[in-house]
């Protein structure tokens, strides 16, 4: 059978894995957290970041940091995965379900501006798929009303907007490391702080609600507890095996671009004559290849489909269930109906896409179906 997922390991890990061992702290903020640090900083541009043991974790920071509380309002798509809402809900806030766009599981931008009122916080973006929302419509909006936008860039590892790196245009931006992500360190996750003036107290609440990390760097003669916070900072075992997923990171980007090529051309006409839809990629937009998706004609098809490609050997995958039907939010959605995002819960399958990955055999067992 061939997997949906496979997490790739470059040969390095363990090497570095075995240096921070013998380096002798294996807490977290040592130096190969430090090191990841300055990759993202150098390679991205990024201003101030913070690895956190997940991308959840970092959406959680966010929320913390926007103090976020009961009462608040916070806008994000509905087709997305529980961390993006449930972050926001642990510190009270309501959240406004916006529906995806027609032509991609992403937020419909032209939506967001009729869910503001007072009471509105943020408007998280979602990058599904690793393809940009429209990031300059997004930040008209949030400028307008004066809003922080975050970014859920979970999926978003190396792709842009007009050439600018996602996770570069929120306040706040949040990656995942966990094994089903282009980089991966079996559970990870990195907090971007775009905002200069969240970026101190950032700090603190990854270091437990302490001033650790000032009093580390000779900054203060004490430190103790300022704030609230939690253990949001992994260990140097985690980073360790990160970094070097990380130095490899073009060399995995490159593979998996041309399985995704692969799909597409190859697809394409096959996809046509069935009523499947291929992948839309915005002229804004460079896609990093972390997911390739059909967007099959009902339901029915994309059960069939799924089963023939079972039969054929290949394990393909449909994705989120929207998050206002979900058991857990759909009493407290505010019943607005989200027609695209349903269609994305129902038609949408997903197929294997992994480093060591050969995709003629999936094309193959593909190209057999037809109806
Ligand atoms: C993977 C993912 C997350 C959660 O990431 P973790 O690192 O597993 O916490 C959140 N949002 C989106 C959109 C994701 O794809």
């Amino acid at each position: 059978m061939i997997p949906f997922n496979k997490p790739y390991i470059t040969g390095k890990e363990l090497r570095y894995i075995e240096d921070a061992v013998a380096r002798g702290q294996l807490s977290g903020n040592g130096d190969y957290t430090k090191k990841c640090h300055a990759y993202f900083e150098s390679t991205f541009r990024f201003p101030k970041v913070l690895l956190t043991t997940s991308c959840t974790d970092a959406l959680e920071m966010a929320a913390i940091l926007l103090h976020i509380q009961p009462g608040d309002e916070v806008i994000m798509p509905a087709y997305t995965f529980v961390s993006t809402a449930n972050a926001f809900v642990l510190r009270g806030a309501t959240i406004r379900f916006v529906d995806s766009r027609s032509d991609h599981p992403g937020m419909d931008e032209h939506a967001i501006e009729a869910l503001i009122n007072d009471n509105t916080k943020a408007i998280v973006v979602v990058h599904y798929a690793g393809v940009a929302c429209d990031m300059d419509l997004i930040q008209k909006i949030a400028d307008t009303h004066n809003l922080a936008i975050v970014e859920d860039a979970a999926q978003a590892f190396g792709a842009t907007y007009k050439g600018k790196p996602l996770g570069s245009f929120g306040a706040l931006s949040a990656f995942s490391f966990h094994e089903t992500k282009n980089i991966q360190c079996g559970e990870g996750g990195l907090l971007v702080i775009n905002e200069e003036n969240l970026q101190a107290r950032a700090e603190i609440i990854w270091e437990k609600g302490t001033n650790r990390s000032a009093f580390f760097r000779g900054e203060i003669d004490k430190y103790g507890w300022v704030d609230i916070g939690s253990s949001f900072l992994p260990s140097e075992l985690n980073a360790a095996y990160l970094f070097a997923q990380l130095e490899e990171s073009e060399r995995i980007q490159k593979q998996r671009t041309a399985i995704w090529e692969a799909y597409y051309k190859q697809l394409k006409e096959w996809a046509a004559r069935l009523g499947i839809q291929l992948p839309v990629i915005p002229d804004y937009a460079i896609n990093n290849a972390h997911m390739f998706y059909l967007f099959c004609r009902d339901n029915e098809q994309r059960t069939r489909l799924i089963q023939h490609l079972k039969a054929h050997g290949v394990h393909a995958v449909f994705h989120y269930l929207s998050l206002h039907e979900s058991p857990f939010y759909y009493k407290k959605h505010d019943g607005r109906a989200l027609q695209n995002s349903d269609q994305y819960t129902e038609r949408l399958v997903r197929l294997p896409l992994y480093y060591e990955l050969d995709p003629q055999p999936v094309i193959k067992a593909l190209l057999g179906y037809d109806s």
